[in-house]
């Protein structure tokens, strides 16, 4: 079977994480803000506070942004569920906004319109999060100048979008959010194995962030409320977790940076291949917004089920019979029953549920052979036609 997506590890990653196990850190030394540094800089952030996975960092970040009971958070019902969950965690109530047909991003229009109800029946949200869905990045700047008015905050799930540029500057340089998360998840651009971080040009913010990854815990004295008892003093200031990433993980997440670039254009390779051999199938291919240079974290199709005798379901289950590893990006979070449970309705977004009933991702990452995607190609070909 051919994944959907898989990392690419080589020697040089295998030796930066034996280094770290044969030093004296394990955990809390200096990988990490080495790891942080090297990404802040690369993306053109002022802070990087890396953490053990994704979910850690929308997190943290929606408690550095001071969300709590009674506040609200709005993202999009195409994305993977921690999106909306960093919400829940801090007790805030979750609401979506409907996807644009074409770029399958959270919608600026179906945005204002609800910004204008919601300004009325005061119900705004106090944090926005995006999301670069299959790395294409959302329309950043229509997206802030409407929500500064409330003074919303925004966080930017670029999970799928290391590497990607948006009107020609890096994503994760937040210029348009207040902070912007990355993943590290094996199937994701870069790799630590679990991993990720959020990235802010806000010292404040970062400051909570490091607070929350970390028991609430400082040892600086300038944070503290008394002079330190002694050398061995610390104090909980807030209540935080234990989010932190390991020197392992920032060794590893620092040897695969050095191939950030080379992975994307990889991905971009196998991207104008597909385009180009795909183009006569009864699909739509990923249109690409001419703001956005995409990290191509996912090539997604959509069927067009109307010129197909076949479902979605069958051509999905046909596909993996022939050894093609397709996948769904993503059940939308508003169906899940958890959310169901909360008083969401499937018809309430209809966009999302139109891309649902037809989308399909297929094989796409960086060490994606030429055989590989002529397989992939032949199989879809044989499948839709
Ligand atoms: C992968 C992903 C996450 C979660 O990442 P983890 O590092 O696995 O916690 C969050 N949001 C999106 C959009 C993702 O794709």
């Amino acid at each position: 079977m051919i994944p959907y997506g898989r990392q690419d590890i080589t020697q040089a990653d295998i030796d930066a994480v034996t280094k770290v196990l044969q030093s004296d850190f394990l955990t809390q030394g200096p990988k990490v803000p080495e790891f942080e540094a090297a990404l802040a800089a690369q993306v053109g952030a002022q802070f990087g506070v890396a953490v053990n996975s994704a979910t850690s960092a929308l997190h943290i970040a929606c408690m550095a942004l001071d969300l709590g009971p009674g506040d609200r958070l709005w993202t999009t019902p195409v994305t993977f569920v921690a999106s909306a969950n960093c919400g829940r965690y801090c007790g805030a109530e979750v609401d979506f906004v409907d996807i644009d047909p074409n770029t399958y991003n959270l919608s600026v229009s179906a945005l204002a319109a609800k910004l204008e109800t919601a300004a009325q029946t005061h119900t705004l949200p106090k944090v926005l999060v995006v999301v670069h869905l299959s790395g294409q990045p959302c329309e950043m700047q229509a997206i802030r100048n409407l929500t500064a008015e409330y003074g919303i905050a925004i966080i930017e799930d670029a999970s799928h979008a290391v590497g990607g540029r948006y009107q020609d500057e890096p994503i994760g340089n937040s210029r348009y959010s207040d902070i912007t998360v990355f993943s590290f998840h094996p199937v994701k651009i870069i790799t630590s194995a679990e991993g990720g971080m959020a990235l802010t040009n806000d010292e404040q913010l970062a400051e909570r962030m490091r607070l929350a990854r970390s028991h609430g815990i400082t040892r600086d004295p300038e944070q503290m409320t008394q002079t330190p008892d002694g050398d061995w003093y610390y104090q909980q200031l807030s209540l935080g977790y234990n989010y932190r990433m390991t020197e392992l993980q920032a060794a590893l997440g620092l040897s695969q940076l050095q191939r950030l670039q080379a992975f994307v254009a990889a991905r971009h390779r196998v991207a104008a291949h597909y385009n180009e051999q795909l183009a006569d199938l009864p699909i739509r291919l990923p249109w690409q917004h001419p703001d956005s240079y995409s990290g191509y974290h996912l090539y997604i199709i959509r069927l067009e089920t109307d010129k197909l005798t076949k479902s979605h379901a069958q051509v999905f289950s046909e596909l993996r019979a022939k050894g093609i590893g397709v996948n769904l990006h993503y059940i939308p979070v508003h169906t899940q029953p958890y959310y169901q449970q909360r008083g969401f309705k499937p018809d309430q977004f209809p966009q999302a549920m139109a891309y649902y009933r037809e989308a399909i991702s297929i094989p796409m990452f960086a060490s994606l052979t030429e055989s590989e995607q002529q397989q992939v190609i032949a199989t879809l070909r044989e499948v839709l036609t």
